[in-house]
Parts: structure tokens; sequence; C-alpha cells
């Protein structure tokens, strides 16, 4: 779920505040209070721009996160974009999003924030969905050595390259279902390259495979180093959030009430659902996309802490290394 407005903070690099769902304010802050600033001495955030042709053809990404929303909402952006360049896209939905509608049971939420996953996912360009499917909100009584280990399982299957989750090092973070996704992600990554975990893996035909990248998001406050240009993929990205109807729609009538008990009303968030889970989604987060982007002159961004595969050896090897024959 995503629900929070994102604020704004300072660490040492970048500033970055983020924030999705959890009690939406009664007035959106169109503009969004997101802003990214650089403190003083601190390295500004490289800027990822579309890139011509297919560069990252032959590589694999894999999107994790515990609800559907989240994928859509925190890097739909950028996960279009490397697909578009190339990259073959996979989706882990950790929770089964029990707890997210507006009125329906528990049994037809499960039902229904899975249909919109899997819409979702088409929309991004995304292969294929894998749900493990964790009570959603009950996250942090999950065994994260089970959680872990089947990670590790589909980052060896899939030979993820690149993925995408929540920072596990993100602060104020309240939701249990995105920081336990977040640790059990960040340890899964390192762990399934060792040749030693999990060796009836190798008895099945996998090998140790590393993640060489990482984007990590997150909704308060965390370390930005990378700032993603996605405006060619935005009306993409608005159309994944939106393919979340169930979510939405709940995010549309929970609004709704809090304006009801101010005795108010938008008149665009009233009528026909599709035209208010649209018209709601413009209001929340097309602003807040455009603020990321504004300091750096892009029309839309998204941001991240990014971690790239280590070039500590890069320069020895060069002048040492010789071919294996
Ligand atoms: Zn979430």
């Amino acid at each position: 779920m995503e629900r929070r407005e994102f604020l704004g903070g300072t660490l040492s690099a970048t500033l970055l505040s983020a924030d999705p769902k959890s009690k939406p304010p009664a007035t959106p802050s169109p503009g969004g209070a997101l802003n990214a600033e650089t403190t003083a001495g601190g390295p500004a955030p490289e800027i990822e721009r579309a890139q011509s042709g297919r560069p990252h053809a032959g590589k694999v990404l894999a999107t994790i996160a515990p609800h559907s929303d989240d994928h859509s909402i925190l890097c739909g952006g950028t996960v279009a974009k490397l697909i578009s360049e190339g990259y073959t896209g996979y989706l882990i939905r950790t929770s089964n999003d029990e707890m997210d509608s507006y009125d329906l049971s528990v049994g037809a939420t499960i039902a229904a924030n899975e249909s919109d996953n899997e819409r979702m996912a088409k929309v991004l360009g995304i292969k294929q969905v894998f749900d493990l499917n964790y009570r959603n909100h009950a996250m942090d009584d999950v065994s994260r050595v089970e959680m872990r280990a089947r990670l590790i399982f589909l980052i060896r299957l899939l030979k993820i390259d690149t993925i995408f989750s929540y920072d596990p090092w993100g602060h104020y973070e309240e939701n249990p279902d995105h920081y336990i996704t977040a640790s059990c992600v960040e340890a899964a990554c390192w762990m399934a390259a060792g040749h030693n975990d999990f060796p009836e893996h190798m008895a099945a035909g996998l090998k140790p495979h590393a993640v060489s990248e990482k984007y990590y998001y997150a909704r308060g406050p965390q370390l930005v180093n990378r700032v993603v240009d996605i405006t060619a993929q935005m009306d993409q990205k608005m159309d994944a959030i939106c393919a979340n109807r169930t979510m939405l729609g709940n995010m549309v009538r929970e609004f709704r009430d809090e304006l009801a008990a101010r005795k108010l009303k938008l008149p665009e968030l009233e009528g026909d659902q599709d035209a208010a889970i649209r018209a709601y989604a413009n209001l929340r987060f097309k602003p807040r996309f455009a603020s990321v982007g504004e300091p750096y002159g892009l029309k839309y961004a998204e941001q991240y802490h990014y971690i790239g595969p280590s070039r500590a050896l890069d320069a020895y090897i060069k002048e040492h290394a010789v071919p294996i024959r």
C-alpha cells in the first residue's frame, strides 16, 4: 500500500523524501512537498536519462515489493524505461494485499488485487508475476529466513541482474510489509551469489547468481544518489497506477469520506469510478514526480539510492588480467 505523501528531508548526499500510503492528507498537496536538495559538499545525484536502442538486451530486472501499487507508484517509470531499453522484467509481490479495498470481503479483496496486479504488470511490460502471498500488514510475523530463501531461489532461477525495492535503510517507514520485504531483498541479493547457500539449488541445476544493481526507493527520507528521467514513461506509469483499480478506488473513497466529514467534496472525484480514479491519481501522483524532476530540469523523474556493481579492482584487472585459454 502506498499512501503517505512525500515530505522532504536531507541526508548527506541528497535529501529525499517520499511517502505514499498511510493516511492521505485531507487536502492533497499538488506540487507535493517532495524536494531533493544537495547538502553542502555532497555529490549531486547522477541523472539517468533515456537511452536509444536496446542497450540492456539480455539483462533481467525484478521489481520486488509487498503491494501491487508500490511497484507502479514508486518505480513504475524506471521499470518501464529499462524494459523499453531491452531488459526482461519480472514482478514479485510479497503480500496478498488482503487489506486494501473499501468494502470487499477479505477473499474478494485478495482476488481483486491479484487481478489488478496482473493488469498493472502488463502495462509496465512485465514478462511474469510471482505472488509470494504473505499476509498483508502482518509480514513482521513471517519467517525472514523463509522469505529470503524464496527470493534467493527466484534470483537464481530468473538470473536477476537488477532489482527495485524499498530502501532497507529508509527512515520513518511505518508499514512492516515494506521494511520486512526490504530487509529480505537486501540479504537475498548478496546471498544468492554464494555457492554454499542452499546447495540443493545447485543439485536442481541452478547456479549462484549475483544481483549487480539495486534501485532502492523510500517513502521517508533516504540517501538519494540517482534521479531517473521518466518523462517518456509518465503516461505509462499513470496507466499502471490506475490499473490498481481496487486500491485506487479505496484511496478515492477514503479521501471522499474525509472531505465529507469536513462538509466538502471535489466534483471530479464524484461519479464514474474510473474517471474519479484517474482524476485522483493525476492530483496525487503527477505533481509528486514533477517535483522530483524539477531541480534537475526534468519534467518527471523518480529517485533512488542506487547501488551498482563493485569496480574496486577494475583498474588492476585492466592492467594485469590475461585471457583464459
Ligand atoms: Zn505498500
